[in-house]
């Protein structure tokens, strides 16, 4: 059996997260765990250099309360640590992304880590990926907090525990990793075995504002107001899916996990357990705005999905908003961009619908379109 925990948190208030996120220490006994002198890493999502108001990135208002409550059980060697999507490789671009995400204020109590330098951790021999490059102040923590943002995404539906790991990865191996596996389930069953390799200690999930529609960089802010915790993190991505009600199947790392077994046969919920969504969450894809029929679409979208995976192909098209920055076309692991005649043009026999331009993109630039074809 797991134990999970949910706690309702109306804002960014440092009193009232530092309030919160002490009652999650206090559940999971976080204290006993931590040796005084461990090394200890924050994993935030840090998607890109987008400030707090965007909720792409976990909030720095939630990292820093978790930080609090970290000095005051007199753990003081604690580092943040992640590796943005694409195109962020240098120690100056990463400078940029805490300065914009509002967490450069941090450098005065932790490190704020820089270091992209990268080591092979080991995994089960049974794995189709049986090591990972992860970046070293990962792969030489003592104790590893995951601190994700709660969101919805294009390939996986929602971002929270385990996919949030995949920041463990450096700079350009992510997107070697959507060609290696560019069907959801595949590219879900690396992100469930790099999740069992880096084995986070603990997992806490921001999702006092989360992303809904088409997230996890474009979509639209939500409040839903609560955080959730667990020292397993394959339980805790289904105990999430289950509360803001997506059926775990199409959660395609809750399926992954299921899959390989890895999903507690019960999972004891404790905190605010009558926690309970008003309104169906918005899930990528066409089908994203706030009507009256929406809790209609939501439920129809649910069984379109299960179709839409098996038959259509996902593909970008890019739209007004572009600027020509190039950074869909570096960070695109199948090399079917390319700028010409002053604008992005697809080879679609190359796209493989994995959708990272849409990721990275930092002007909402990417239309996904559905072209009837079985994915590659
Ligand atoms: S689509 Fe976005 S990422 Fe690509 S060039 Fe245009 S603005 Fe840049
Ligand atoms: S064009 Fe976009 S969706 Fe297609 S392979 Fe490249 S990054 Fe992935």
């Amino acid at each position: 059996m797991s134990r999970c925990a949910v706690l309702k948190a109306e804002s960014y208030n440092a009193d009232e997260l530092y309030n919160v996120i002490k009652k999650h220490f206090a559940f999971h006994e976080i204290e006993k765990d931590i040796p005084k002198d461990a090394r200890v890493v924050i994993k935030p999502n840090l998607l890109t250099d987008k400030e707090a108001a965007f909720s792409i990135n976990t909030n720095p208002a939630f990292v820093f309360a978790i930080i609090r409550c970290l000095k005051e059980i007199g753990i003081n060697d604690i580092t943040v640590a992640d590796c943005p999507g694409g195109s962020v490789l240098l120690f100056t671009q990463m400078q940029d992304v805490y300065r914009k995400a509002e967490y450069d204020f941090m450098a005065e109590h932790v490190k704020l880590n820089l270091d992209f330098e990268s080591t092979d951790v080991y995994g089960s021999e049974s794995f189709a990926n049986k090591k990972f490059n992860v970046i070293n102040a990962i792969a030489n923590a003592d104790y590893i907090i995951n601190v994700p943002k709660l969101k919805t995404h294009n390939i996986t539906c929602i971002t929270a525990g385990v996919k949030n790991l995949f920041g463990c990865i450096p700079g350009l191996q992510k997107p070697a990793f959507h060609a290696k596996h560019p069907g959801a389930a595949d590219f879900s069953n690396m992100l469930v075995e790099l999740a069992a390799t880096v084995k986070p200690d603990f997992t806490i999930v921001d999702a006092v504002e989360i992303m809904e529609g088409n997230g996890p960089a474009n979509g639209k802010r939500r409040h839903l107001g609560v955080t959730f915790s667990s020292k397993d993190v394959f339980a805790l991505d289904a105990f999430i899916a289950e509360k803001i009600k997506i059926p775990a199947d199409i959660v395609k790392t809750v399926a992954a996990s299921r899959k390989k077994g890895f999903l507690p046969e019960k999972i004891e919920a404790v905190g605010d357990t009558d926690f309970e969504i008003d309104e169906p969450i918005i899930l990528p894809g066409p089908i994203n705005e706030k009507t009256a029929i929406n809790k209609f679409a939501a439920t129809f979208k649910i069984l379109l999905m299960r179709i839409d995976e098996k038959l259509f192909k996902a593909y970008p098209q890019m739209n007004e908003k572009c600027t020509l920055c190039r950074k869909c076309v570096t960070t695109c692991p199948m090399k079917a961009l390319s700028i010409e005649n002053g604008r992005v043009v697809l080879n679609k026999k190359d796209c493989i619908g994995c959708l990272c331009c849409d990721e990275i993109c930092p002007q909402g630039a990417v239309d996904i379109k559905k072209q009837f074809g079985i994915r590659k």
